[in-house]
């Protein structure tokens, strides 16, 4: 007898997906594309001492703490990584992400490439890290300014920045160009339906073949 949709019951483990780019270059646009269409990623809430651009919203674009209570974060190994981006410092808290894991969820981590690194070394098995490139600096620029959401002073910040966390393409597992935003986010989505079916992240597959091997026929 056929068994409808065998393949997406078979029991796996959470991935963490990480998307880093320079500032600008689309990857809060393609993460926020993927919650909506892929209702199996959970975001990482992060924690900043940024100042709350407009648009934001306390405990879902970021929690916003200031320098005092970051601090106290940080002393008490709450925090799975952080680092100082752009002058302002930001952290992944451990708990929701450790949870997920835990549960076999999937989660999205919006991090800089020192975050990356952070995350890499704690949890190498379960990083899958994409870096988001911008097709040229013009249009980083033109994104940054478009964006309007930061001052002058605070956008040439981030250009400048940017080419040092371009240099850090190379410690990635896949590089995406955003030219065109749909194009983009479809090779985003094929990366994560082909790590969903790395055998290694599937242990209920030994239950499913021995199912196979049984079955009489
Ligand atoms: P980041 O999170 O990398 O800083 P954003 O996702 O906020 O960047 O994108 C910066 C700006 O560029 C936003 O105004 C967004 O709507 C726009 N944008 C994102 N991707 C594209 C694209 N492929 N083409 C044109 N504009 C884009
Ligand atoms: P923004 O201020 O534009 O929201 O984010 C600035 C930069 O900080 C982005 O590159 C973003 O990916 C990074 N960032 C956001 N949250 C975290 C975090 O929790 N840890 C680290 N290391 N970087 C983060």
């Amino acid at each position: 007898m056929a068994v409808k949709d065998a393949g997406s019951r078979i029991r796996r483990r959470g991935l963490m997906l990480v998307l880093s780019s320079p500032s600008g270059a689309g990857k809060s646009t393609i993460a926020r594309n993927l919650l909506e269409k892929d209702h199996g990623f959970e975001l990482s809430v992060s924690v900043t001492t940024r100042p709350r651009r407009g648009s934001e919203i306390e405990g879902v674009h970021y929690h916003f703490r200031t320098m005092q209570e970051f601090e106290v974060l940080r002393d008490s190994d709450a925090l799975l990584e952080w680092a100082e981006v752009h002058g302002n410092c930001y952290a992944t808290p451990r708990a929701p992400a450790e949870k997920a894991m835990a549960e076999g969820r999937d989660m999205l981590f919006d991090i800089d490439w020192q975050g990356a690194k952070q995350l890499k070394e704690r949890m190498r098995g379960d990083i899958v890290s994409i870096f988001i490139l911008p097709p040229s600096m013009a249009e980083l620029k033109a994104r940054l300014k478009r964006r309007a959401e930061d001052q002058e002073t605070v956008i040439e910040t981030r250009l400048k920045n940017a080419r040092i966390e371009i240099e850090h393409w190379t410690e990635y597992d896949f590089v995406v160009i955003n030219d065109d935003l749909d194009r983009a986010f479809g090779e985003v989505r094929s990366i994560v339906t082909g790590e969903r079916l790395r055998r290694d992240r599937r242990p209920g597959l030994f239950d499913f073949v021995s199912g196979l091997l049984d079955e009489k026929v």
